[in-house]
């Protein structure tokens, strides 16, 4: 692919990153959280690419989160060298590769369990940061009571070589309680118990200096309650559909992630199909939302390949439509490339550098 390219004339379906977009939102972030005097790492997931992450770290982020090891093992091989682990390393191979990296890198993970303490203590060589994750309700991961979050401490201290950092918690079924009220009121009671949660810790002799959460449905709600110390927002420098719907507060941010796509048959009344099916949406989250092209068309998924648009008022045979994904992070796990749009320019590609790096 010779760059720059027309964007009418790149191969569908296309994972386009919109460069001013993703710009503003990373800027208005870096700036939410240093007015608040947060610390920001911002979740990689979302987005798997090292280009990416240094934008945000250039921007003045801390550091980035990884979902799992893989993921910081491929953004550290692309000179992203601070990560923390939002989800537990239980394994005897994982902990042994998460030893390596942390003699590589600046790293710390979570840990919700005595047991998995024991075992990272006796797998590193090297004084290793860790997190008690709190688990908020959800059941996903982290510690259950205050008495357990005591109890992993001092499992936590008795190993030698761990280093509580401090605290994690995600309120992840929260983010997208679509009334800004609803999700404030349930935030406010989730902040209360994490109170409870801390006061433990500090109560029994353990000093918590970072508490580490939030997500972009809930951090401008965080940070006027006071929860974090550190915001671990990932989907603001794109947003998705679900996002769109939730009103959100804090700063504006704007969609800066779509898939391009192309009319490949139009024989049928009322409908068009497009090459742009289950492999070019994550499909956990309804159906993408047509921006440009039929914008006042209906997408349904009709197989692996291909999607059709419903309406009055079709695109012909050959013509372009852009859609907003449903879902930006498991969207982007499905593509190789990232298509950085200038104006209506394909300026540059940038590698989904930890694409499937799930493991
Ligand atoms: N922190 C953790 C532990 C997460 O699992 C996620 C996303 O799932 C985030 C932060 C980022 O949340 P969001 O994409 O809603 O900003
Ligand atoms: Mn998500």
């Amino acid at each position: 692919m010779n760059l720059p390219l027309l964007r009418a004339d790149l191969p569908t379906p296309a994972l386009i990153v919109d460069r001013a977009a993703l710009e503003r939102n990373i800027a208005a972030m870096a700036a939410f959280a240093a007015a608040h005097g947060i610390a920001l790492r911002p979740h990689a997931k979302t987005h798997k690419s090292a280009d990416i992450a240094r934008r945000q770290i250039a921007a003045g982020a801390a550091g980035i989160c990884c979902a799992k090891l893989a993921e910081a093992e491929a953004l550290a091989e692309e000179g992203v060298r601070d990560s923390h682990l939002t989800s537990p390393v239980v394994t005897a191979s994982a902990i042994a590769r998460l030893a390596a990296l942390n003699r590589r890198i600046a790293l710390s993970v979570v840990v919700d369990h005595p047991v998995n303490a024991r075992l990272l203590g006796q797998g590193v060589d090297a004084p290793l940061r860790v997190f008690i994750d709190v688990d908020p309700g959800s059941h996903r991961t982290g510690v259950t009571s205050p008495a357990a979050a005591v109890a992993l401490a001092q499992a936590i201290a008795e190993t030698g070589i761990l280093r509580l950092a401090g605290v994690q918690y995600y309120c992840g079924s929260h983010q997208h309680i679509q009334s800004l009220a609803e999700r404030r009121a349930a935030i406010v009671e989730r902040t209360a118990y994490l109170g409870t949660v801390l006061a433990a810790l500090r109560e029994a002799g353990f000093a918590v200096p970072i508490v580490t959460g939030g997500g972009t449905g809930t951090f401008a709600i965080d940070a006027s309650l006071g929860a974090f110390t550190e915001l671990q927002v990932g989907s603001y420098i794109f947003l998705d559909r679900e996002y769109v719907d939730c009103e959100l507060a804090g700063p504006h941010f704007e969609p800066a992630l779509f898939v391009d796509a192309t009319v490949v048959s139009a024989n049928t009344p009322g409908m068009v199909t497009i090459d742009s099916g289950l492999k070019a949406f994550a499909t956990d989250a309804g159906v993408p939302v047509v921006l440009a092209g039929a914008p006042a068309s209906r997408y349904v998924f009709t197989g692996d390949e291909h999607g059709a648009l419903l309406g009055d008022d079709l695109p012909e045979l050959g013509a372009r439509v852009t859609l907003m994904p449903p879902h930006c992070d498991p969207t982007v796990n499905l593509y190789d490339l990232y298509h950085v749009l200038d104006g209506d320019r394909i300026a540059e590609t940038w590698p989904v550098t930890a694409r499937g790096r799930s493991s």
